[in-house]
């Protein structure tokens, strides 16, 4: 049974009541998780304010904050085996796929922990007697609410950059997938992170969530998570006053021109929409393909398609199970939808015989050609689905690249240079890769959406500016 962590403590939910934790590739249960309210969470964000008012945590210079960030990142790796383990067992990731966003983990607090006193404020020229400082610091207290997706990563993701520009913070992890968080936070305090700089509070998003983007003592919210709730946060966040980053879902496509290296670009097309199960914002979930070349890039594409494996974690495939039933089925009813609308189905992965009945399974599947305005080309499957569509020339690939809601990652296969830097300014996304594709790919890159893939910047110093904020100090020395 888990706790929330608050202060420095493990601390029960007041009301007592608890939230099973289920294994994907089982559908059993192995845990439970503390079902918080808006009292537990209150508790946490007066932990968060007193670590950054009066505590440690405020008065800690940026390099000793850079310090305690690195030093974290060491414990995560001494500890890598464990947490692999746990993030493979909470979310059903392929073992290789858990072990790899546990060095991603780390990544994030060496990156951000070296990063910690390098986020400098400026002076400006002003009037004649007068000196102006443009201090940046930190907002405050920090809310943090993430998906189940990427559990481990993402607490890196979005609080190591925080934490280094001197945020006392709140976490808020998906009620399905807990696991790694809280074990993250005891390894926090091995670590040498004062009570109160990191607290986590687990429960569900309509009740503990919500609560969190609400209090009066939180001074800036981070959300990872779907687009319908993203709205429902910027809402919370506008009654509270404060501001917010979004991070929400993707339709990326990737654009293959005619003069693109089939042997180069299949495999990581593949890739794109079958790491973590589909189940990545920055899914490369579309495929658009120039005619003149879509017969002979389809037969290839499904040729390795139909390769793919599915399994349970321990096999580490291809493919594990999804994260719940409700999303195994959400993204099956798009697979039966496609089908039964007679959009051809090119190729299937292949499930392993000996798989769990009880566990959350889905077969890759592509298809193609997809209608431009059929859902499947249009809405987030979240799954292993890609969908094909073939275009004419480059001003038709554009218009369908930038042809959805969406506008989070895009990659574009050519050799021809003037072509990849001219189409990568016209597409609609915040990364745009040219001869391969980075679904999350590296922690120095920023990354964040457009329209309904989100607004504000994750990763790199731009999401030390996010967390931060400027103040303007003007001094009258006189002449
Ligand atoms: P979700 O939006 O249902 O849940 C995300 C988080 O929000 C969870 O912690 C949940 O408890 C909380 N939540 C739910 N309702 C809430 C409310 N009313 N108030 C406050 N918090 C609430 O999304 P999900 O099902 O966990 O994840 C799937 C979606 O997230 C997909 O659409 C995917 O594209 C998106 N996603 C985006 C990114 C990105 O970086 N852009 C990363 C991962 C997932």
């Amino acid at each position: 049974m888990s706790e929330n962590f608050i202060g420095g403590k493990w601390v029960p939910a007041r009301s007592g009541a608890q939230l099973d934790c289920l294994a994907p590739a089982t559908g059993q249960p192995f845990a439970t998780i503390a079902d918080s309210d808006a009292q537990d969470v209150d508790l946490a964000v007066r932990a968060a304010r007193r670590a950054y008012d009066e505590g440690t945590w405020g008065r800690m210079t940026a390099t000793e904050r850079g310090r305690i960030m690195s030093r974290f990142a060491a414990v995560i790796l001494d500890h890598h085996a464990e947490l692999a383990a746990l993030e493979s067992l909470d979310t059903g990731k392929p073992a290789s796929v858990a072990r790899a966003d546990i060095t991603a983990l780390a990544r994030y607090f060496e990156f951000y922990g070296g990063a910690a006193d390098k986020l400098h404020g400026e002076t400006i020229p002003y009037l004649d007697g007068f000196q102006v400082s443009v201090l940046r610091e930190p907002h405050g207290v920090t809310g943090h609410i993430l998906p189940w997706n990427y559990p481990a990563q993402m607490f890196g993701r979005t609080l190591a950059p925080a934490l280094a520009a001197g945020n006392a913070t709140v976490l808020k992890p998906a009620e399905d997938a807990c696991a790694t968080p809280l074990r993250l936070a005891a390894l926090s305090q091995e670590a040498g992170f004062p009570d109160g700089a990191i607290n986590v509070v687990t429960g569900r998003g309509a009740v503990a969530g919500s609560a969190l983007v609400s209090n009066p003592g939180v001074d800036f919210v981070s959300f990872t998570g779907s687009p319908e709730v993203g709205q429902v946060i910027q809402k919370l966040a506008a009654d509270n006053y404060i501001s917010c980053t979004l991070e929400l879902g993707g339709k990326s496509p990737h654009l293959v021109f005619e003069d693109a290296d089939f042997d180069q670009a299949i495999p990581v097309i593949c890739k794109a929409i079958i790491q973590n199960t589909g189940q990545t914002c920055s899914a490369g979930s579309r495929v658009l393909i120039q005619r003149s070349i879509y017969d002979r890039f389809i037969a290839r594409l499904a040729e390795a398609f139909s390769q793919l494996r599915v399994g349970a974690p321990e096999m580490d495939h291809d493919c594990g199970p999804i994260i719940t039933a409700k999303q195994q089925k959400r993204v099956q009813s798009f697979i039966d939808r496609a089908k039964a609308a007679g959009i051809p189905l090119l190729a299937e992965g292949r499930p392993d015989p000996g798989l769990d009945p009880r566990g959350f399974y889905v077969t890759p599947s592509l298809f193609g050609p997809v209608d431009p305005e059929s859902e499947l080309a249009r809405e987030e499957v979240f799954g292993p689905v890609l969908a094909a569509l073939p275009f004419d020339d480059e001003a038709e690939a554009i218009r369908l690249a930038n042809g959805t809601d969406y506008g989070l990652v895009a990659a574009i296969w050519t050799k021809d240079g003037a072509r990849q830097m001219r189409v990568a300014k016209r597409l609609r996304a915040g990364q745009v890769f040219l001869n391969t594709y980075g679904a999350g790919a590296g922690i120095e890159l920023p990354f964040g959406g457009n329209g309904k893939s989100g607004h504000g910047r994750e990763k790199g110093f731009a999401a030390l500016y996010d967390f931060s904020v400027t103040k303007t100090v003007v001094l009258n020395h006189g002449s």
